[in-house]
């Protein structure tokens, strides 16, 4: 009989794990569902650059629908109130529940604000399309407002670096976790609960022998969701499971629209200006390539 899958969360983590079950399990062995609550898959990597105005929402936020279709996986957009992993139940907020043989966690990570004061009750966060198109209404509106006034304070934004605080609704689920985080094992599944299995942000992962767990990166989540889209077969069809083997291709971070800075490859190569410019934007290509989302890049 068809086993069910439900994968918590359509970002890096949870779009990587159901595109690679895929290759495992066909519609006759697994049924596979995404449950996320918006309709798109945000690429919070170019997100910056929505919010600086220099690319178009489309190539930040594509349409899950399109990203999934003819692979045999159901999409439900929707908002996850709660998951019970005793109860091999999910809760939504428009009071429908589903159930599950295997479950796969992927819902990203709540922003830290290392209780700065004012920091959380002040600022705007930066996780989603709709976060950017926000960010670049009201610096556009100070800058209109400063033009106006010429009263600085108009003109003085402050940037606040956050970082990441757990995993929402993970500590109500009954999972074991650990610094708000997901405990996981080498196959990437719960501590606690063999079939559930946790990705990206929402894992706290340590390679064996580091003292300090993977960092939560875009890359780090495509690759776990690749090693869980094995081992969810490995688990369902009573196969041997797969290690996770991270792989650190390299830093990017943009300062402009023709600036960066980025260390590159294993031997951490250091590259500046142009070259680490064209570097990130090849990482994105990179990324939109594998996912058969270069579309994005057509608006
Ligand atoms: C501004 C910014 C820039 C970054 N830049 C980089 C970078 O350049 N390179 C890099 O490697 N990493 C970068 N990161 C980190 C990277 O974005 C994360 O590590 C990565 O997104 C983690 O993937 P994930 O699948 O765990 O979570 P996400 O990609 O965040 O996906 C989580 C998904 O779960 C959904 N979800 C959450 N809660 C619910 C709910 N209750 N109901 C339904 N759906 C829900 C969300 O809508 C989302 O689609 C950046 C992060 C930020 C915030």
């Amino acid at each position: 009989m068809s086993k069910e899958i439900v994968i918590l969360g359509g970002g890096y983590g949870g779009l990587l794990a159901a595109l690679s079950v895929r290759q495992y399990m066909d519609a006759s062995e697994a049924n596979v569902t995404i449950i996320n609550k918006t309709p798109t898959h945000q690429i919070i990597t170019e997100l910056h650059r929505l919010a600086a105005g220099n690319i178009s929402e489309q190539a930040a936020a594509l349409p899950l629908e399109k990203l999934l279709k003819g692979k045999d996986i159901n999409l439900k957009v929707a908002t996850i109130e709660s998951f019970s992993v005793n109860d091999k139940k999910i809760s939504l907020e428009d009071g429908s529940e589903l159930f599950y043989d295997a479950l796969v966690v992927a819902l990203g990570s709540v922003t830290n604000y290392f209780g700065i004061p004012g920091l959380q009750e002040h600022s705007m966060v930066l996780k989603s399309a709709e976060d950017a198109n926000k960010i670049r209404e009201h610096v556009e509106a100070r800058i209109r407002d400063y033009a106006a006034t010429n009263n600085e304070a108009d003109a003085h934004i402050v940037i606040g670096g956050g970082g990441l605080t757990g995993v929402e609704l993970v500590g109500e689920s009954g999972i074991e976790v650990n610094r708000g985080r997901a405990s996981v094992n080498n196959y990437l599944q719960s501590v606690s609960h063999k079939d559930v299995f946790v990705v990206g942000d929402s894992a706290v992962y340590f390679k064996p022998g580091d003292e300090r767990p993977q960092p939560p990166t875009a890359q780090i989540a495509w690759q776990m969701g690749e090693t869980v889209g094995y081992n969810l077969y490995a688990y369902l069809e009573d196969k041997s499971f797969e290690e996770f083997e991270p792989v650190n291709s390299g830093t990017l971070a943009s300062l402009g629209r023709k600036d960066a800075v980025a260390f590159i490859g294993a031997n951490q190569t250091p590259l500046k200006g142009l070259p680490a410019s064209v570097m990130k934007e090849a990482s994105n290509v990179r990324y939109l390539s594998h996912i058969k989302g270069l579309f994005a890049l057509a608006y």
